[in-house]
């Protein structure tokens, strides 16, 4: 096994001391126990740091893990228990990712518990997943000198196996076995005519060979990249706009960093790890790197998380979570699209990705680069407070303009009688680049938001019974289906409530956007790329691979859609309701709509066709829609600082919500209330650092049938710390009893 030997390297590596105890944090769910305990190390057996142990815990005996190793211990010592078992076939968590979870358990006031379960993942921990192994069959010369005069002319498999391992020296036995039943080779396995070595297979997900790179960097990305490898600051933006050749940075500097024997994580949003993408570094660095995202199967996931771990791969390309890759000697980490909001869990363990990057680089002492077209409000004002160095890179890499934005009025559409989703202009387009035989992305954007079933006489929405939301009509079974717990329902034709059949469909969804093109252009191949088309394994990669490779085409869908592709044909990008993120009263509602529609136009004329875009909208005058229209971030940035500013918003406040759910709407309310007037102490306390304190129902106020309060805090970031650490202190003071309360800073949603 791969492991035995790092664990061992590591026990005679920990110095000379003879040690004794062990500090074990045990693994169970209740955050009360969520301390490290003194055990004895058994006489005799290696425990190595970081090693998953069996501990006596009360009555019980419970899986734990090793922190710290030490000589003594402060407690009675007839009293400490020993460990009963050391688990050597699970890997043992390295010391940075053991350092990384006490820091953790600080910043983001997170059980030590929940850190481990970060940095060992489920499919290692539970040991459940382990290699595959081939068995690779090969011929026994003296045995078979003497079986092969007994071999009966009719035992035609006998003759072929020993035929096939003539020819070819060895097999492996699932293929052979294929070819000449498993009878056979267990026979001649029996009679040791065959002899098995077992060899680990690897699942890797990665295959390419490296391959020679001739790209030039322009003299914008060199200094982008000697900028990187050599300021003092190791903390980066790169500020590059669509098409500026940001991932050629990327690969530059990390080639640059291997060649000093380090490494690299490489982390871009979840939906952007498409084959495209993943070939472009497997095309670089071969079977250096590993690729971690939640399509793999568990069995991949372990394979690559081993691959990490022996050292074989030195680049980690991944989501959120290969942050906590246990890579060592790392030399650049690198977030792509920095925007996203994937980047924080918002879900326990609740973390941020940038704060966790912050950690390895002070521990690796190696840059750490954020890159974006469209950085958030909080990440571009961390380049004025000098936290981070700005590197901008304003022009695209072939020198073209940004595709021109077209912003379209659609009350005038419609009040000249066009209902369609599509305006005169969009239609007009979309015929030009279907006869140019080109492509087209349409984008809807449904940022918590769909189409919903309206009654136009009493305005009854139908609602989901468990979760108090707006259900959304599927047409493909005639369906109404509630987007957050799942739950179906019949479809209606008559209200239930005021007994009207003057029923309205609300908003456009992409179903009907994809139903009104064929009827359009009935020629013409249409994709769909939504939550629904997406739901199987690699069905992102076929969609756009399919689309990729069909002209004329048109693809339909969501912000997935938004999300750095890079397909060359691609001349129109239609945003058919631009306006659906301003209604939503969240503070970065501008800042979100500004992102997205830069990002879509970004899909346009990335080659040396022309690109255009058609945005409709019924606030054409809206700044955002023109700031966007002059690609103008630097000027957004500033309106918006501003305003943040002159509001005490991130990031110039704190937002603290305190969600509390439960099944239990009366005791729910009561802990909210509670805790709500036991703020009200600490906002008297911090009078000139408190903005904002409020108790409430959640928008939503119901999910699974949970109920759902909250509470909203807003206060200065120069106290933010103090006030956080006073709101854990009070939060651990109460029961909770069947409420969950989830803890939010600054939170990316607050419905
Ligand atoms: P971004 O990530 O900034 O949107 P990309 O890295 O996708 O931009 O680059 C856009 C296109 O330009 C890609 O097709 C890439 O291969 C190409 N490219 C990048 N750098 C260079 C270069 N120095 N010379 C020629 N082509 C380049
Ligand atoms: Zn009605
Ligand atoms: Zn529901």
């Amino acid at each position: 096994m791969k492991y035995k030997i790092l664990v061992f390297t590591r026990i005679f590596s920990y110095n000379n001391i003879r040690i004794m105890y062990a500090e074990i944090i045990v693994d169970v769910l209740n955050s009360e126990v969520d301390k490290v305990f003194d055990y004895l190390c058994p006489p005799n057996t290696c425990v190595p740091l970081g090693a998953k142990v069996l501990v006596p815990f009360g009555n019980r005996k419970i899986e734990g893990y090793v922190l710290n190793l030490k000589e003594t211990t402060l407690l009675d010592t007839s009293k400490v228990k020993s460990i009963i078992r050391v688990f050597d076939d699970i890997p043992v968590i390295k010391p940075e990712l053991i350092a990384l979870c006490y820091k953790m358990k600080d910043i983001f006031h997170l059980r030590l518990i929940d850190g481990i379960r970060c940095v060992l993942p489920s499919q290692i921990r539970d040991g459940k997943v382990g290699h595959i192994e081939k068995r690779i069959l090969s011929l026994d010369d003296e045995t078979l000198m003497t079986y092969l005069p007994k071999v009966k002319a009719n035992a035609k498999n006998e003759q072929g196996v020993i035929e096939y391992l003539r020819n070819n020296g060895s097999g492996d036995f699932t293929s052979l076995s294929k070819k000449f039943t498993s009878a056979t080779l267990n026979k001649l396995l029996k009679l040791g005519v065959l002899t098995e070595v077992k060899q680990i297979q690897n699942r890797s997900v990665i295959s390419g060979e490296k391959q020679k790179n001739n790209i030039k960097l322009t003299p914008t990305q060199q200094q982008a990249v000697d900028t990187i490898l050599t300021d003092k600051n190791k903390r980066f933006l790169l500020h590059g706009v669509t098409g500026s050749g940001k991932t050629e940075v990327y690969l530059n500097v990390i080639e640059n960093v291997l060649k000093t024997g380090k490494t690299a994580i490489m982390l871009v949003p979840e939906i952007s790890l498409t084959p495209q993408v993943i070939r472009i570094f497997a095309s670089r660095f071969g079977g250096n790197i590993a690729v971690l995202h939640s399509g793999l199967s568990a069995g991949e996931k372990h394979d690559e998380w081993c691959r990490i771990y022996s050292g074989e791969a030195r680049v980690v390309v991944g989501a959120r979570s290969a942050i906590f890759a246990p890579i060592e000697n790392l030399g650049v980490i690198i977030i792509d699209e920095e925007h996203d909001n994937s980047y924080v869990s918002d879900s326990n363990p609740r973390y941020n990705t940038y704060d966790v990057a912050k950690i390895r680089n002070a521990y690796n002492d190696c840059p750490l680069v954020l890159g974006s077209a469209t950085p958030s409000i909080e990440t571009y004002h961390l380049t004025n407070t000098g936290e981070l160095t700005l590197i901008e890179m304003p022009v695209r890499v072939n020198g073209k303009e940004m595709p021109p934005i077209d912003i379209v009025d659609m009350c005038n559409e419609f009040r000249s009688g066009n209902t369609t989703p599509f305006s005169k202009k969009l239609l007009a387009d979309l015929t030009d680049t279907v006869n140019d035989n080109k492509q087209a992305i349409l984008f809807i954007n449904r940022r918590g938001y769909s189409s919903f079933i309206m009654c136009r006489d009493c305005g009854y929405i139908p609602k989901c019974e468990n979760c108090d939301f707006s259900l959304v009509y599927h047409k493909e079974d005639g369906q109404l289906k509630c987007h957050y717990c799942g739950k179906r329902y019949r479809a209606i034709n008559v209200c239930p409530n005021c007994m009207s059949k003057n029923l309205k469909m609300g908003g456009i969804g992409t179903q009907q956007v994809v139903q009104q093109l064929h009827e359009l252009f009935p020629n013409v191949a249409v994709f769909r790329m939504d939550n629904d088309t997406t739901q199987n394994k690699n069905a992102h990669a076929k969609i756009l691979g399919e689309f990729g490779s069909t002209k004329p085409s048109i693809l339909v869908g969501t912000q997935m859609v938004a999300k750095g592709h890079d397909f060359p044909a691609v001349n129109l990008v239609g945003i058919l309701d631009a306006d659906l993120s301003l209604y939503f009263s969240d503070f970065r509602a501008s800042e979100k709509t500004f992102q997205l529609i830069t990002q879509v136009a970004g899909r346009a004329g990335r080659s040396d066709i022309e690109g255009k875009v058609v945005l409709q909208t019924y606030y054409p005058k809206h700044y955002v829609y023109n700031l966007c229209a002059n690609y103008d971030y630097n000027k957004f940035f500033a309106k918006e600082v501003n305003l943040r500013e002159a509001t005490q918003y991130p990031p110039f406040g704190k937002i603290i919500r305190l969600l509390f759910t439960s099944e239990n709407d009366e005791q729910a309310k009561h802990i909210t209330h509670e805790a709500f007037i036991n703020l009200k102490n600490l906002r008297v306390e911090y009078k000139n650092d408190f903005y904002f304190l409020e108790a409430m129902k959640s928008p939503v106020t119901k999910i699974k049938n949970k109920f759902r309060y909250q509470i909203l805090m807003r206060f200065s970031v120069e106290k933010s710390e103090e006030i956080i650490s006073k709101i854990y202190d009070y939060l651990n003071t109460i029961k909770l009893k069947d409420t969950t309360c989830f803890v939010e800073i600054n939170p990316l949603s607050m419905s």
